[in-house]
């Protein structure tokens, strides 16, 4: 450790060399006025030369003191606010005109300092939401199981199924928050391989037809036949498409029509899921993707929906490399559309 970085503040170290300085320039300027130039005898102004050396250090001090606050004051600011912020405190920003080294710190400091207040709201209200959704089906089962000890309800097939559906519907739930919860983290490795989406997704129109038959949707697979394949997970882009579809069906009254169409640009494929349904608000349109985010709450849980689903979808498209949006037209229906990258061996409509 040097001599300099035991003293406890930048303002004693900026004294300290300050007053260094400018001792050694008094004596080296007397000592070649007086002993090399021969100016003045050296020895007969022993008192003047002290009174200058101690009056130049002692002003150089007082300067280099007051530079030295106007310098650390950020510094200090940031070392109040990070204490602030160990006791869950984030919205402490420091203030600097400076464009040193120093205020490139300070404005570093800040934008980490928003990025946690934002991380720390998201956090808090992800547990709120994920206390909110949870609440709902235990409080559903749990009224139902007090009635039926009371004596109040009689353990009929409909209670038992309604029972049984809210506890399906707490199993999903879990899952999927599990199952976003892993996709966000990275923990769950791509397995890529080429896929052909054509087959895909009529794979998943057949299940969708299957698992919404009651909902009297017409089902339109426009995808073409010959499209390069992507390089992706199967898994994964499976359960994109199902979600999109469900949500298309679900949202779609009965008589309407859901439509998936697809088309290969360059380096991609674009996969559309297009229904005549009410459609979305543009207010709302960017916030679907939101986990728990849902336009209208009650009627999305009476359709079984758990407000996760096109968060997964994100999460899934976006760990891919690709993109996904919602375009709608409120009473005009909505068009969801995920964007994925050809295999790389792919030449442009040609597969490999
Ligand atoms: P949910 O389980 O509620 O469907 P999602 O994350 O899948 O959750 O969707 C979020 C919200 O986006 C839905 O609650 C709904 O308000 C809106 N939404 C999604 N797809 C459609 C659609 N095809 N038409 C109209 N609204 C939709």
């Amino acid at each position: 450790m040097t001599l300099l970085q035991r003293l406890p503040t930048i303002r004693s170290k900026l004294s300290s060399v300050i007053v260094f300085a400018v001792g050694l320039t008094i004596l080296l300027v007397l000592l070649i006025l007086g002993e090399v130039l021969e100016v003045f005898q050296i020895r007969d102004h022993v008192w003047e030369i002290l009174l200058a050396g101690a009056l130049g250090a002692g002003i150089s001090l007082v300067i280099s003191r007051w530079v030295a606050r106007g310098l650390t004051q950020p510094l200090r600011d940031m070392a109040v606010a990070a204490r602030k912020m160990e006791a869950g405190d984030y919205s402490q920003r420091v203030v600097t005109d400076s464009r040193d080294e120093v205020g490139r710190l300070a404005v570093a400091f800040n934008r980490m300092s928003s990025e946690l207040e934002s991380l720390e709201r998201l956090r808090r209200d992800l547990v709120a939401n994920v206390s909110h959704e949870l609440k709902t089906p235990i409080s559903a089962l749990r009224a139902h199981l007090e009635n039926l000890l009371d004596g109040v309800e009689d353990p009929d097939p409909e209670t038992l199924q309604i029972m049984l559906t809210q506890s399906e519907r707490l199993g999903r739930l879990v899952d999927e928050l599990l199952e976003l919860s892993r996709l966000e983290s990275g923990d769950v490795p791509l397995d890529r391989e080429h896929v052909a989406l054509a087959p895909l997704v009529t794979q998943v129109l057949s299940e969708i037809e299957v698992a919404r038959s009651d909902r009297g949707v017409r089902l339109d697979d426009a995808v073409p036949r010959d499209l390069p394949p992507v390089f992706a997970d199967r898994e994964r882009v499976h359960q994109v498409l199902f979600n999109l579809l469900d949500n298309a069906v679900r949202f779609t009254p009965t008589g309407g029509l859901v439509t998936v169409t697809a088309s290969a640009h360059n380096g991609s494929i674009d996969v559309a899921v297009a229904d005549t349904g009410p459609g979305i608000a543009a207010e709302h349109l960017p916030r679907v993707f939101e986990r728990f985010y849902r336009v209208d709450a009650s009627r999305s849980r009476d359709d079984g929906g758990t407000g996760i689903g096109l968060a997964i979808a994100r999460s899934v498209v976006e760990a891919h490399g690709g993109r996904i949006w919602a375009e709608s037209e409120p009473g005009g229906g909505s068009t969801f559309t995920f964007e994925l990258p050809l295999a790389p061996s792919t030449q442009w409509g040609r597969r490999p």
